[in-house]
């Protein structure tokens, strides 16, 4: 599409709105002929009606002005629009993470951000469909980024720092951060696939693109148009000797590990034991509380404005490949060591 038969919308969060390189971007685009209206939020669920009513106004492309969560409420405004509707997404990060921003690769200055918005060509990306239930309420969405559940939705949507320093860190660090935390596990039942798990979990991680909570890489070999999600099971340790295993593990992303198993899922369904507390759910910064919830991939839902050479994107030489997923070999055989037990079998395998 020829830049001239585009219409932008920008929404941008209303915190932002007097952003002084914001308005000197959007000025400079404007006489440049963008064709770009802006809305500005007032309170929350405005971003995603005013990308879903952006439609009437005949827009092409929907811009997201501001952090995770405005891309989040945006990406599920433009869901309620119908698919061959559907304006593509781009984003002109102003939060103070921009998780999904910085793993796509987006320039972070809103100029920047806006003519990179023009050039690009959009690429059809998964979106992720959660549905969650519990106490008395349920939630049905979509997310674009990541959802983390557990004792690590927890303590990451407060902390930050807390998964960083233990997936980076020392045993004392982790232990320390668990002290801190109370640590505390989470009984439930995981399905995925042909697959099921009933554990105590530290951590769930549904990971679209890579990394959340302000930088931490929870889904390192993510792809944004595979058709699967990349999921991260953190299980709980028995005692403090176990603690060098798990860090290892962390480290290195198992398929299989005694405590981690890190692999791609096209459905997730989670659901706990009435007799146990609810499982925290993050999907946009702040954790709720259910006692089910299940994740889908639905495949190349949304287009979206960033680079054609992103990591993220699964290319189609790499396709093929792809449809043979194997772990890789190291981890194979890590896992065998901690064990003794076999490797995955052919049963376990995503496909
Ligand atoms: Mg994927």
């Amino acid at each position: 599409m020829s830049d001239i038969n585009r219409r932008y919308v920008l929404v941008v969060n209303g915190k932002s709105a007097g952003d002084p390189a914001l308005r000197a971007a959007v000025a400079k685009k404007r006489r440049a002929g963008m064709t770009l209206i802006v809305y500005a939020t007032w309170e929350a669920g405005d971003a995603a009606l005013f990308a879903e009513m952006s439609v009437d106004h005949g827009a092409t492309h929907v811009i997201a002005g501001g952090g995770d969560g405005t891309v989040n409420e945006v990406v599920n405004g433009l869901m309620r629009v119908p698919r061959e509707k559907r304006p593509a997404l781009g984003i002109v990060p102003l939060g103070s993470a921009n998780d999904f921003a910085r793993s796509l690769g987006l320039p972070l200055e809103p100029y920047a951000a806006l003519q990179a918005i023009c050039r690009w060509d959009t690429q059809p990306v998964d979106v992720v469909r959660i549905s969650a239930t519990g106490r008395g309420k349920g939630v049905d969405e979509y997310y674009l980024n990541m959802a983390t559940g557990g004792f690590g939705a927890e303590v990451t949507s407060s902390t930050p720092k807390f998964l960083k320093r233990l997936l980076g860190g020392a045993a004392y660090s982790l232990m320390g951060a668990l002290k801190t935390w109370r640590h505390r596990s989470y009984e439930g039942t995981l399905n995925w696939d042909d697959c099921e798990e009933k554990a105590a979990f530290l951590l769930v991680a549904l990971g679209n693109a890579r990394q959340s909570g302000g930088g931490q890489v929870l889904a390192p070999r993510a792809k944004i148009n595979d058709g699967y999600l990349d999921m991260l099971l953190v299980k709980d340790f028995g005692s403090v000797r176990d603690l060098p295993q798990l860090i290892t593990e962390l480290r290195q992303f198992p398929a299989r590990g005694r405590f981690v198993r890190y692999l791609p899922v096209s459905r997730l369904a989670v659901s706990t034991d009435p007799s146990h507390p609810p499982w925290p759910l993050t999907l946009d910064g702040e954790a709720h509380r259910f006692d089910a919830f299940s994740a889908e991939v639905v495949p190349l839902a949304l287009r979206l404005a960033m680079p054609a050479n992103s990591s993220l994107l699964i290319h189609d030489d790499e396709l093929m490949h792809h449809d043979d997923f194997q772990p890789p070999s190291d981890t194979r055989s890590g896992y065998a060591e901690a064990t003794g037990d076999t490797p995955a079998t052919e049963a376990e395998k995503p496909h």
